[in-house]
């Protein structure tokens, strides 16, 4: 009844104890989903945008549930960040990552995502050298990714691992880009190799005018700063051609591939858009 307030307690308590339940499950089973193997990358290239050449790929998390099929990365990453299982996890796609992109041709780079959790620790700079030595990949061939949430809350301590992982020789994107708060500043004051346009600003070119304006002054303005643009989502012909006149350096998305086993790879070299 309306203020009864102890008798919504005991109608919502079972279900939030469920929920609980099957939050602790799935932390269980991810704990040991690395050591059984159900962890898998797949990876999708970008292409540059003039001349369709690969220029490296993409690693994105699977995970291979024995009862629940396939789960979704955008599922099980909040659950690892927040039971910290993201840092042996994130250590374990560094590696693996470096140790498939050293036998791609050589002027190929693999890009990995790091979560937040990850950046903020201390070792991370650390975990990355290690991955690349025990792959024995040229530093210059990884990338990592990372969203504009890791620069909020501590800036030095952002600046300075930003610092470190760029020493390191490797690059940094800014990933998402658009899509967060104060992005102009974040740009000009960090020192990223590349902007990751968003995938929302893509999805509506080119019918919304508003989005190729906007499109064209992020590629204008990280040109001014020194960065390559990539536009990730890329999904069509037409969006695929406005980027390129827009002058965006590099393409990403289902219309040059999906993101597949490293065994599919059979895009080594150059893809022309599937139609
Ligand atoms: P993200 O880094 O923004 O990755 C792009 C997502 O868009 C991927 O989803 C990809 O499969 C999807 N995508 C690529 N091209 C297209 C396209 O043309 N159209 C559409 N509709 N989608 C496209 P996915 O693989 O489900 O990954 C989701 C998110 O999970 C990633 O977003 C990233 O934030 C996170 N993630 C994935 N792998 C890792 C990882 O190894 N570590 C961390 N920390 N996060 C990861
Ligand atoms: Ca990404
Ligand atoms: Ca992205
Ligand atoms: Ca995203």
């Amino acid at each position: 009844a309306k203020g009864d307030g102890r008798g919504t307690f005991r109608f919502f308590a079972p279900e939030m104890d469920r929920r609980l339940q099957e939050r602790q499950r799935l932390v269980q089973d991810l704990r040991s989903a690395l050591a059984r193997g159900e962890l898998v990358l797949h990876y999708q290239p970008y292409v540059s945008a003039e001349t369709g050449a690969v220029s490296g790929c993409e690693a994105l998390l699977r995970w291979q549930h024995p009862e629940r099929g396939m789960i979704s990365p955008a599922d099980f990453i909040p659950v690892a960040e927040q039971s910290g299982l993201i840092i042996p996890i994130g250590a374990w796609v560094l590696e693996e990552a470096c140790r498939e992109a050293v036998r791609w041709p050589a002027e190929q780079r693999v890009s990995v995502n790091i979560s937040p959790v990850q950046f903020r620790n201390r070792e991370l700079p650390r975990t990355i050298l290690t991955a690349l030595t025990r792959a024995g990949l040229s530093s210059s061939r990884l990338e990592i990714e990372v969203t504009e949430t890791v620069l909020i809350d501590d800036v030095e301590a952002a600046l300075d691992t930003l610092r470190q992982i760029r020493a390191l020789g490797v690059r940094v994107a800014l990933d998402d880009f658009g899509t967060g708060y104060s992005s102009l500043s974040y740009l000009r004051s960090f020192p990223f190799d590349k902007v990751k346009i968003d995938r929302s600003f893509v999805q509506e070119l080119p019918t919304r005018r508003d989005n190729q304006v906007i499109v064209q002054a992020i590629r204008d303005m990280a040109r001014g700063l020194g960065m390559s643009v990539t536009a990730e989502g890329v999904e069509t012909c037409e969006q695929a051609d406005r980027l390129r006149q827009s002058g965006c350096e590099e393409l990403q998305g289902y219309l040059y591939s999906r993101p597949k086993p490293a065994g599919d790879l059979e895009f080594r070299y150059s893809l022309a858009p599937k139609l």
